[in-house]
């Protein structure tokens, strides 16, 4: 996806705080953080949302997870806890249509289903 702002930021052709990076996902920070710790997780391949997934991505998307539990006890936030999310389509909210899951933490979350 040539107009893809996180393929670009996963070919280092976007700038980006990256704070982690392997063979199958990249890791950075949001660009308008919403609490302390604001980190999206990206599978490095373009897949456009959850809807996109398919069998053969079971690992990936497993991965993306471990890696977004991991980066919370490198943020300091895996005991005081944090919430994981991942927009998909008009009614989730997505803006970009690159699959991330959002990591936030290092504040009390307002209830989630508003
Ligand atoms: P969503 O609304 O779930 O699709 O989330 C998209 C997120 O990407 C938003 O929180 C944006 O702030 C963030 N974002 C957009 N462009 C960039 C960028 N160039 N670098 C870092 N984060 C970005
Ligand atoms: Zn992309």
């Amino acid at each position: 996806m040539s107009d893809c702002v996180f393929c670009k930021i996963v070919k280092n052709e976007v700038s980006a705080s990256i704070v982690y990076h392997d063979e199958q996902v990249t890791a950075f920070r949001d660009i308008h953080p919403v609490a302390p710790t604001h980190i999206l997780i990206v599978p490095n391949k373009h897949i456009h949302s959850v809807s996109g997934l398919t069998t053969e991505d079971e690992a990936l998307a497993g991965h993306l997870l471990t890696v977004a539990g991991r980066l919370a006890s490198q943020e300091g936030i895996a005991q005081s806890g944090y919430r994981i999310i991942t927009n998909t389509g008009a009614h989730g909210g997505q803006t970009v249509f690159h699959l991330h899951v959002h990591l936030i933490g290092g504040q009390p979350m307002r209830h989630p289903m508003g």
